[in-house]
């Protein structure tokens, strides 16, 4: 049966694990073509989308390349998602400058790369969206993820500058704030902890809800943002958060 984004495409970063993933599942379930990019050659190999590549987001050399790859096998690109990203402890007493510089180049170099390459292509279809994966920790602040939260802050920064410098182009530019969400990303944090169960049970004390995040809702907010009947929604963070920022 044709799904409602039938004829769309979509580009999704990140796509071998967790949120990336998910989108990749949603976005092919409403009917788009989907090329799912990603640095993990055997978490990409069991996605059952149109396309997949191997791509280091921060490779500024192989960006544009893999994006037009990408685009030539789907026929276009209308949506592009960035989810790939990195997370990272400690306070800045405690990151190296590798580190920081790591984080950095892929949760937000990645993006500006990803996103610049497509632009050719997104100012061909007739309604262009991007959507950045941020973090509510671009929004507020965390013990101990300076530099997960400096980067996730400039992506939400990015954000809203492009969605004013590509209104014109008709390409809407709004980002997604999870929050601590079911994924791998989650679990490696956790297992970094001293006492990874009483860190698990003070996180899932920090979210209202009281429960993680599941990465199917938060494609299903990325859906709605990279849908055509959401187009006066642009420089905008969406959060799905359980209520994390609520509070
Ligand atoms: P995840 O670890 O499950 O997935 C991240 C994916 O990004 C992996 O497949 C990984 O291989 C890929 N990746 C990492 N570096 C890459 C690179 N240089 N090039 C290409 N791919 C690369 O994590 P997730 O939780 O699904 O995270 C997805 C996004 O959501 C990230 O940007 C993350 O910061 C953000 N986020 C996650 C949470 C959470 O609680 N899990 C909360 C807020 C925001």
């Amino acid at each position: 049966m044709p799904g409602p984004s039938d004829g769309r495409r979509a580009l999704v970063t990140g796509a071998a694990s967790g949120i990336g993933r998910a989108t990749c599942v949603r976005l092919a379930h409403d009917g788009y073509a989907v090329a799912g990019l990603d640095l993990d050659e055997a978490g990409l190999a069991g996605l059952d989308v149109a396309h997949r590549a191997v791509l280091d987001v921060s490779d500024a050399g192989a960006v544009a390349g893999a994006v037009d790859t990408a685009a030539e096998a789907l026929g276009g690109l209308d949506v592009v998602v960035a989810a790939a990203g990195l997370t990272g402890r400690g306070t800045i007493a405690d990151t190296t400058t590798d580190q920081w510089q790591r984080i950095m180049s892929v949760n937000v170099g990645g993006v500006f790369l990803v996103a610049r390459a497509a632009l050719p292509h997104l100012r061909r279809s007739p309604a262009p969206a991007i959507v950045l994966v941020a973090s509510q920790l671009g929004l507020v602040g965390a013990a101990g993820a300076a530099a997960y939260c400096a980067s996730k802050g400039a992506v939400l920064s990015l954000a809203r500058a492009m969605a004013i410098d590509h209104a014109g182009d008709g390409i809407t530019v709004n980002a997604v704030c999870p929050g601590p969400t079911d994924t791998p990303m989650t679990d490696l944090h956790l297992a970094h902890e001293a006492d990874p169960a009483a860190a698990r049970e003070q996180l899932l004390g920090a979210v209202p809800l009281g429960r993680l995040v599941d990465p199917a809702e938060v494609a299903g907010a990325i859906a709605h943002l990279a849908d055509p009947a959401t187009r006066a929604t642009t420089g905008a963070a969406l959060v799905v958060d359980g209520g994390y920022v609520a509070r």
